[in-house]
């Protein structure tokens, strides 16, 4: 609990209607020094403070389990510091962000996360913050070893790529999902053939198709379902657990449902922006197109429908950001795909979206939404049932949420320190009315009440499988 922020003892949020993965019903939820105390029918006299939740839904806070803040990346940065990034996801109603911490090469581990808990300090978070380690260098075996450090300092996620400038190879995969097996940890993959997408993006520049359309033509979806598959047959291998962030494509999803279906321990992630937006995006004017830049590119309206299907039949079990936004600036003036910085702002629209485009429209239940949004990400990364619950002993981090309240996503009074939103100009009906972290309120009607430095780092349990027969 941070020093600064000055905790009401006590809260009454009234007359709403609370909705958990499990249900959904009309109570008053009371809030005793940050935690939840009682939900029920309540009198009016048991708080210091009554927030008038009627005709609102009280929410448990959104987990965004993957922001990139403040990241060096592609030659640039991510643009929000902890600070901006956490002031965009209070005002999105996320209550924990889960954030990757960059090792440099020959870092050692324990260091890697030190270091960032530095910067951390430096930039105090709104909310609250946990770390995933994201692992760049094992060459030997003292780098290695580092990895079984993690999980006592609350970081009990390692984050590896198949593609890009911190692609692993195959060996460095498996020597990581190993040690994940030893000590209880959860493998992260960003998976695409980097070796196939380097090819074939090699050729699109030598014939001189530079536009940012060729992002998506260089990367198919094939490439993304081969590593899918080549990293569950190695975690399988290894007796880890393996968590799929960014499924975008139909092919890649049919993947992940096959092998759950085989009994295979892994879970998958998707993003609003492959649920909503398709590669045409990334077509005509590339200074326009540049705004859609991300990895996995934004794939076709048929992978669209196969992913939202696969939200609502279990084979997905997460909505993530992937936040990591970069200003206009640094997007526009490049003269090839290559060179345009890869990501994208979300993680204050992550909620409101899913509410129109998913519940709304009638393709997710709320219950299932809170599931995707707050509930799966906390059991998943080591936080359940402190967070993603509303449930008497939990955190009081809680969204009071109007589902009727209109808006239109404005870039311009959205928080992220990026300067467009890929969304802007959307109509979107549902937002926060109040978000509450810790008992605190932090965003009230759209205004930020809290410091910086009332969020605090956040530690994660273990989630993962261990492998039998292996000490940790
Ligand atoms: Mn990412």
């Amino acid at each position: 609990m941070s020093a600064r922020g000055e905790v009401p003892a006590s809260v009454l949020i009234r007359g709403g209607t609370v909705a958990t993965a499990a249900d959904v019903y009309p109570a008053d939820v009371l809030i005793e020094d940050g935690a939840i105390a009682a939900i029920g029918r309540l009198p009016d006299a048991a708080a210091a403070e009554t927030i008038d939740a009627a005709g609102c839904y009280v929410l448990p806070g959104g987990v965004d389990p993957h922001v990139h803040f403040q990241t060096p990346t592609g030659g640039t940065w991510t643009c929000d510091s902890f600070t901006t990034g956490t002031v965009a996801a209070a005002h999105g109603g996320v209550t924990s962000a889960i954030h990757f911490c960059v090792q440099e090469p020959g870092e050692p581990l324990d260091a890697t996360v030190a270091r960032w808990r530095g910067l951390l300090d430096d930039s105090p978070p709104v909310v609250d913050v946990g770390f995933h380690a994201m692992v760049t260098d094992l060459s030997t075996p003292e780098l290695r070893a580092g990895l079984r450090s993690l999980p006592a300092l609350g970081v009990s996620t390692f984050k590896v790529f198949m593609s890009g400038e911190s692609m692993l190879d195959g060996g460095t995969l498996l020597a990581t999902l190993q040690e994940a097996a030893r000590c209880g940890a959860m493998v992260m993959v960003h998976a695409e053939d980097g070796e196939a997408i380097d090819l074939l993006v090699a050729e699109a520049l030598a014939a001189g198709r530079v536009a940012p359309r060729h992002h998506a033509t260089t990367r198919p979806p094939e490439t993304e379902a081969l590593a899918v598959a080549r990293a569950i047959g190695l975690a399988r291998l290894a007796g880890a657990s393996l968590y799929v962030v960014h499924v975008s494509s139909a092919q890649a999803l049919r993947v992940v449902a096959e092998a759950r279906a085989a009994g295979a321990d892994v879970t998958g992630e998707t993003c609003p922006q492959y649920l909503l937006l398709d590669e045409r995006c990334l077509d005509g004017d590339p200074d326009e197109a540049a705004k859609y830049l991300f990895t996995p590119p934004p794939r076709t309206p048929a992978d669209q429908e196969a992913l939202w299907d696969g939200l609502a039949r279990g084979e997905l079990a997460v909505v993530a950001s992937d936040h990591g936004g970069f200003p206009l600036a640094a997007k526009r003036g490049h003269a090839d795909f290559t060179r345009i910085p890869q990501g994208l702002p979300g993680v204050e629209t992550r909620l409101g979206l899913l509410h129109h485009h998913g519940v709304r429209s009638g393709r997710l239940s709320l219950s299932r939404l809170v599931e995707l949004l707050s509930a799966n990400p906390a059991r998943r990364f080591g936080l359940y049932p402190r967070k993603g619950a509303i449930a008497v002993g939990s955190d009081a981090d809680v969204v009071v949420f109007d589902p009727e309240r209109r808006t239109t996503i404005a870039a311009a009074a959205l928080h992220s320190a990026t300067d467009y939103s890929p969304y802007d100009g959307w109509e979107v009906v549902g937002a926060p009315r109040a978000v509450l972290v810790r008992g605190r309120v932090v965003v009230r009607d759209g205004e930020l009440e809290a410091e910086p430095g009332h969020g605090a780092y956040l530690p994660r349990a273990v989630t993962g499988a261990r492998r039998a027969g292996v000490a940790a």
